[in-house]
């Protein structure tokens, strides 16, 4: 692995008292990877990545990258670059300066300084752009400076924290795609901050969800959406429905639960055994909306329609199911636009058994 973390934890003495900012992490980030850390605001995610960039020295644990403990290794002596959400670029230098400025210090020679320099502002679409000032640019142009500077000295891993946070969200997209061709030109390790799960979903080979300064889920993007490994991930990430029930009967893999009138909802055993409650998660997409009874193989809930909504491409319905549980439902629009079902319309609601977990 290219950066391991092992049992890392970070206490900060506030106002007399210990707060835990991280509270145990530990994980693996392959070399080349792709690698997202998301989570709330205050979950932890800035203070693991300065923990592996080493401008925080943990309270216990350990940091490795490339195999080597540096846990007391200081940052200058890590493998490791950082690019943060405020560029932090010079003003009084034009860009071939500001990416140019670490190799200067370096004493690397001007041939190379030329040709690196070059190489990577052509990597970050900049060339021709040379003389510009900071001011001069947009806030897409800067970001990809602080890119093009943080990666000339070819650090083995690029610690990105919320780099697009100060972008509007058309210029944030456009850059998510690029900082993912650019990943994928240079070939290493980019671990990722972000809070904005799209960012993550869309850019990610794996991703780390956090919550209050732990690790709740590490898999890939896909795996995290469809089968979320905790009530939180499921919030967090996507709209989920959640419905609680009583296991009616087990059998073959399945558990069966009874739901309200004429409904049962199938999910995989997991343990589960008659009588036992378990609450069960399905996506909105997942879900199907229909007037006459769906097949006996299918998970199906009876409700009433509370709300349609119209969004163009998609429409949107709140059903009211037994005992107050509330189901969202996203129906793509076909291309007759038709509207399945109307507003205090009597419906079943049925999904695939393997939708739910
Ligand atoms: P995130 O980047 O996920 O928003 P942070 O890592 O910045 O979260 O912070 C995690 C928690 O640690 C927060 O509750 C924050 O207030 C606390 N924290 C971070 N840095 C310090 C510090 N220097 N002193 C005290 N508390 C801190
Ligand atoms: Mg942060």
């Amino acid at each position: 692995p290219a950066i391991e973390l092992d049992g890392v934890v970070k206490e900060y003495i506030a106002h007399g008292e210990v707060v835990q900012a991280v509270k145990g992490v530990s994980l693996a980030i392959t070399e080349g990877e792709f690698f997202s850390m998301l989570g709330p605001s205050g979950c932890g995610k800035t203070t693991t990545m300065r923990m592996i960039a080493g401008f925080e020295d943990p309270s216990r644990g350990t940091v490795r990258l490339h195999g080597q403990d540096v846990t007391d290794v200081p940052p200058n002596k890590r493998d490791v670059n950082m690019v943060f959400q405020s560029y932090a670029l010079f003003p009084h230098m034009n860009v071939w300066e500001n990416v140019a400025f670490g190799l200067r210090r370096k004493r690397v020679s001007d041939q190379d300084i030329k040709r690196r320099v070059g190489e990577m502002l052509e990597i970050v679409d900049l060339t021709g752009r040379e003389k510009r000032r900071p001011r001069e640019m947009s806030g897409g142009q800067q970001q990809r400076v602080a890119l093009a500077r943080a990666l000339v000295n070819h650090p083995r891993a690029l610690l990105l924290d919320e780099p697009l946070g100060a972008l509007d969200l058309k210029l944030r997209q456009a850059m998510q795609i690029e900082l993912k061709r650019i990943q994928r030109e240079v070939g290493i390790t980019f671990v990722y901050v972000t809070h904005d799960q799209n960012e993550a979903l869309t850019m990610s080979d794996r991703i780390a969800v956090m919550n209050d300064g732990l690790v709740e889920q590490l898999a890939g993007p896909r795996e995290i959406y469809e089968r979320p490994a905790t009530k939180f991930v499921a919030g967090f990430i996507g709209t989920s429905n959640l419905l609680n029930g009583t296991v009616d009967q087990v059998g073959d893999g399945t558990a069966t639960l009874r739901f309200g009138e004429g409904g049962r909802v199938l999910v995989p055993v997991n343990g589960a055994s008659p009588g036992g409650e378990v609450e069960v998660t399905v996506r909105p997409e997942k879900i199907k909306i229909s007037a006459e009874e769906p097949p006996a193989d299918v998970s199906a809930v009876r409700g009433t329609v509370a709300e349609v909504v119209y969004l163009g491409t998609y429409n949107t319905y709140s059903v009211d199911l037994a005992g107050g549980t509330e189901f969202t439902v996203f129906e793509q629009n076909a291309r007759d636009s038709s509207i399945t079902a109307e507003r205090g319309d009597s419906v079943w609601l049925w999904w695939q058994p393997q939708h739910s977990y």
